[in-house]
């Protein structure tokens, strides 16, 4: 009988999951991906990490500066969000990665005892078209705060996320602008396969230097911070419909993860190419040689037509492993969460719920409303009548539109705070429809079935 020779683990052939990712190897695992239902594509589960539990496919929330702006952290918790997303590029210029570091990392630091996971900061110094030149070695840029110079490497980009110490962490890949002819495609998928082999080696070599590894913080908040007393989360989550998010039963927070074979954090690979479908193929290939825990689709909703977009993740996910988390970064609208969910992604994020609450545009279940507008003046009624969530339960569209047209700083904390809820209740209800086997049900009446 086949053992694995990992210390902590327990795995003996014939006795494994079928569809877990766990420690199938003597390679030291941090995360646990467990695949609980798969339907023809779509697939529910959870992914395990030193800082607790997320359930899968799951949304994740943009806290760009260390903060999902305009929410406090026991309010997402009350959300039920069980994984933040955090900006290196942000981070690393302000507040700088030695102070988060040395404020016990993110998680101490913004006292929020959930998982995190950090981009690498290639996304945003790509963005900066002007300010930016890429070499073999890495990419300069000029910060868009100060206008100083600054150089990121495969090397460098590991070393702030190590010490921000997010969860899981995201090779350094090339961001290639759209459109782009295919030599360049080429040429930039190759440099991002030789920059995540970078990355991945300055990992290995320092992954025990996150702030919290091998200590009893793992899974707590800030000395003295109140979410402290919530369990870590588990025991309440409750959900905008009333559901209960939470997968651990109460009295028994985070067994599970301390199971974790290996308590630090996890890289994921990123696969590139374009819009080149070959290129996708070998992209994902040669990254999944190279070995990652999770892998992601990089590189989409960077101009391109929607069509464009779903045509690329469905080519690329046949060539990723089934059994490792699939993260697609940077979607979508309410709609394309629900479309790429059924399609077998497990992780999304995207600054749409938050950045689009600040302009006055919610999400609903009866489609999209500019809360601005004249005509909600005096509308007594609720901004979603199918939302349980606390702005829903709460306020009138006249007042959200009476706050939004006087600048009124709650207009910000009660918009987003509906957004995010819309789409995390999303994302419970795709969740819920995936374990009945009701995939089919995805893509038409999502918001009109009763709440789960
Ligand atoms: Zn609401």
């Amino acid at each position: 009988m086949a053992v694995c020779g990992a210390k902590f683990c327990n795995w003996r052939s014939g006795k494994r999951q079928p569809i877990s990712s766990r420690c199938y190897n003597s390679k030291q695992m941090s995360t646990e991906f467990v695949i609980e239902t798969a339907g023809k594509q779509a697939r529910a589960g959870r992914l395990i990490t030193p800082h607790g539990e997320i359930e899968t496919p799951v949304f994740m929330p943009v806290g760009t500066g260390a903060t999902v702006k305009a929410v406090p952290q026991d309010i997402l918790e009350e959300l039920g969000v069980q994984i933040l997303l955090g900006n290196t590029y942000h981070l690393y210029l302000r507040p700088g990665v030695e102070t988060v570091r040395n404020l016990g990392g993110l998680h101490g630091f913004m006292a929020w005892p959930r998982a995190i996971l950090t981009d690498s900061g290639g996304f945003q110094v790509f963005s900066l078209n002007e300010l930016r030149r890429v070499t073999e070695d890495g990419v300069t840029f000029r910060s868009h705060l100060d206008g100083s110079s600054h150089f990121f490497t495969p090397e460098s980009a590991m070393a702030a996320q190590i010490g921000l110490g997010a969860d899981i962490i995201m090779a350094f890949d090339e961001c290639m602008e759209y459109p782009a002819d295919p030599a360049r495609t080429r040429t930039s998928m190759e440099l991002t396969l030789r920059w995540a082999e970078r990355s991945k080696k300055y990992f290995e070599q320092h992954k025990h230097e996150v702030p919290w590894t091998g200590d009893d913080h793992v899974g707590t908040a800030a000395p003295g911070c109140p979410v402290e007393r919530s369990s870590m989360g588990f025991d309440g989550g409750t959900a905008v419909g009333g559901e209960k998010s939470g997968l651990r039963p109460e009295g028994q927070p985070w067994a599970a993860v301390s199971t974790l074979p290996e308590k630090t954090q996890s890289l994921f690979g990123i696969v590139q190419g374009g819009m080149d479908l070959d290129l996708r193929k070998e992209s994902a290939e040669r990254t999944i040689e190279i070995g990652f825990p999770g892998y992601a689709i990089g590189g989409l909703s960077v101009g391109e037509p929607r069509e464009r977009t779903r045509e690329v993740v469905e080519a690329t996910l046949q060539y990723l492993p089934t059994d490792k988390p699939r993260y697609l970064m940077g979607v979508g609208t309410p709609e394309e969460i629900v479309e790429y969910a059924s399609l077998g992604i497990d992780m999304m994020d995207c600054v749409l719920p938050t950045r689009a609450a600040r302009h006055g545009l919610l999400f609903t279940s009866e489609g999209k409303i500019s809360i601005k507008q004249a005509r909600y003046t005096n509308d007594a009624g609720p901004l979603d009548p199918n939302c349980g969530c606390r702005v829903c339960r709460r306020y009138s569209r006249a007042y959200l539109r009476h706050l939004y047209a006087s600048n009124e700083v709650l207009a910000q904390v009660l918009n987003t705070l509906h957004n995010l809820s819309f789409y995390l209740d999303t994302m419970r209800r795709v969740r819920h429809s995936i374990r009945l086997g009701e995939e089919s049900r995805f893509l038409s009446g999502l918001w009109s079935q009763p709440k789960p």
